[in-house]
């Protein structure tokens, strides 16, 4: 085939410009050549919804991935609408990475429209999830997704993403579980940082945009004292703006935190009516300085420090 389109391309060109068509030979060679196509060809396709899980896929599989993400850096899973282009994603992937517990309720149909031999891996299988209304998307789940602000949660998940790739692609199974068991170090350096830092605070109480944060919570003793939009993307009321207000003043931080995929209006309002000052939190991550799990992850524990420290 490759041969064919090469002598009709040269019979085709014989009379023209000879320098263009060394050149665009050599693109179909090398293009075309079965070095390069099995190379292309072995990477294995996944798609992720969230940043950090398309972050784990990439620490897993390194170059033997090809990892593309669905939400936008600055989008929120919470009110994200899928447009065509993440339709031809789905389409193409080998794996799909979800949260799970709810989180990208607008997925599942998509899946079954778009690709039905997909790999579909839900992280959160045998996470120890925390009942929430508040984030009850249909009356289905009634947990919190928030789980994976937990690195020692995300522990799991990793090995969860390295099954799905040995799974996938067994051939490369030393390299995942070596690559893998590499990360999974990185983040129990990481669990230890963090509660190393959360020792200095002189306040563990914080208020949160939305209740993204009662994993991360949990795990390091702090207390979510109150929460702005407790259904994302739904403003409060005046009543439970005054809650938080109340709050607030009985804080010792005067710090209200909002959050890069939301306005941070109504943050802004609660902290000047406080006397207070608004900083951000980051759930998603993506966003410039905070690609990877680990750098998301210690630019929130370095916005509490400038809070509760
Ligand atoms: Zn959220």
């Amino acid at each position: 085939m490759r041969t064919v389109y090469a002598i009709n391309f040269i019979m085709i060109s014989a009379q023209g410009k000879p320098a263009r068509v060394v050149l665009l030979l050599a693109f179909i060679f090398v293009f075309a050549s079965p070095a390069f196509v099995s190379a292309a060809q072995q990477r294995v396709k996944v798609v992720a919804s969230i940043p950090p899980l398309a972050d784990f896929a990439r620490q897993v599989g390194g170059d033997k991935v090809d990892v593309a993400l669905l939400l936008p850096p600055g989008a929120s899973p919470h009110t994200f609408e899928p447009s065509p282009r993440v339709m031809q994603e789905i389409a193409s992937a080998r794996i799909f990475i979800k949260i799970g517990a709810g989180l990208e309720f607008w997925a599942d149909k998509l899946i079954a429209a778009a690709n039905r031999n997909i790999l579909l891996v839900d992280c959160s299988e045998g996470v120890d999830l925390i009942r929430d209304a508040a984030h009850d998307h249909g009356g289905l789940h009634g947990a919190d997704p928030h789980y994976w602000l937990d690195p020692v949660i995300c522990l799991k998940v990793v090995t969860r993403i390295e099954n799905a790739l040995i799974a996938a692609d067994p051939g490369n199974t030393a390299l995942y579980r070596k690559n893998a068991a590499a990360y999974r170090e990185r983040l129990v350096a990481l669990d230890r940082e963090i509660a190393a830092s959360i020792k200095t605070f002189r306040t563990m109480e914080y208020i949160t945009f939305h209740s993204a944060w009662n994993y991360f919570s949990r795990r390091y003793g702090l207390k979510v004292a109150g929460v702005i939009e407790e259904s994302p993307g739904k403003e409060p009321s005046p009543r439970h703006i005054g809650a938080i207000l109340r709050a607030l003043k009985k804080m010792k931080t005067k710090v209200v935190f909002a959050e890069p995929q939301f306005s941070p209006k109504i943050a802004e309002a609660i902290a000047r009516e406080g006397g207070g000052r608004v900083l951000f939190l980051d759930p998603e991550g993506g966003l410039k300085g905070r690609e990877t799990y680990i750098d998301l992850i210690r630019y929130n524990v370095s916005m509490m420090e400038k809070a509760m420290k």
